[in-house]
């Protein structure tokens, strides 16, 4: 007597009534809790998800974009910007030999340091994200609103710039490292030149233009010998 019911149930429900709101209450609050613990699990999973997708758009030697990177910034380029950017190639000349001579450790720091000289020279253009690790020892970097002309002097610069000054070896040593540069419309063209840039002794530019004009040349010489 003079106890108060449970403010929730009115005091005249029976005993086995309030039992089984009770029950339905605490279902409830099971329910509720359940779906709190799992929203917020796959909140944290789908937060880990995203910060792995991100991490996995990078290379870890070099921290810049890798090939995954490069497919998604191409598929994201829009139809609108797809004329106006110029791809680069970029391939370390004879990097066996330094993987060879001072082991694969320095290889390593020496694709660091190019990747570093090769970033420096690209980011006076427009934009800062156009460098890709594309596979071991060679870089794309791809030039939105550029032309080929201008891109031809960005590759020249980035030549220059590896060919430029030595490299420090984490043992003391001190070495050159060249790089053969392929420029073009898309990245085949640009691997075409790269090739060209190759065969034609390294350490240097090709640009598929001059490809375009000799082969304007050569019909123009077939039409009218
Ligand atoms: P070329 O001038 O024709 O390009 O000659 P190259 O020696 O640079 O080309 P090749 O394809 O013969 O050798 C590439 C070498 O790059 C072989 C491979 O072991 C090395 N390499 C690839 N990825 C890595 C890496 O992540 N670290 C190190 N240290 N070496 C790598
Ligand atoms: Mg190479
Ligand atoms: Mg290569």
């Amino acid at each position: 007597p003079g106890a108060e019911p449970p403010k929730l149930y009115p005091a005249t429900l029976s005993g086995a009534a309030s039992d089984t709101i009770n029950n339905a209450t605490r279902n409830r609050a099971m329910r509720d809790l359940m779906v709190s613990i799992h929203s917020k699990t796959l909140w944290a999973l789908l937060s880990g998800i995203q910060e792995l997708s991100a991490i996995s758009d990078y290379d870890a030697l070099t921290n810049i974009k890798n090939r995954r990177g490069l497919s998604k910034a191409l598929q994201a380029m829009g139809d609108d910007d797809a004329g106006e950017a110029i791809a680069l190639m970029i391939d370390i000349d004879h990097f066996k030999r330094i993987n060879d001579t001072y082991g694969h450790a320095a290889g390593d720091e020496c694709l660091r340091q190019v990747a570093e000289r090769i970033q420096q020279s690209v980011r006076t253009t427009r934009h800062d994200d156009v460098l890709y690790r594309y596979g071991g020892e060679e870089f794309a970097a791809i030039l939105q609103g550029s032309d080929e002309p201008t891109a031809h002097q960005v590759a020249e610069r980035i030549r220059q710039k590896v060919a430029g000054q030595p490299f420090q070896l984490p043992g003391g040593e001190s070495i050159h490292i060249t790089v053969s540069v392929g420029v073009g419309q898309d990245l085949v063209e640009a691997d075409q030149a790269l090739y060209a840039a190759k065969r034609n002794g390294r350490n240097q530019v090709v640009c598929s233009c001059h490809a375009r004009l000799d082969d304007l040349k050569q019909q123009q010489n077939a039409l009218w010998p």
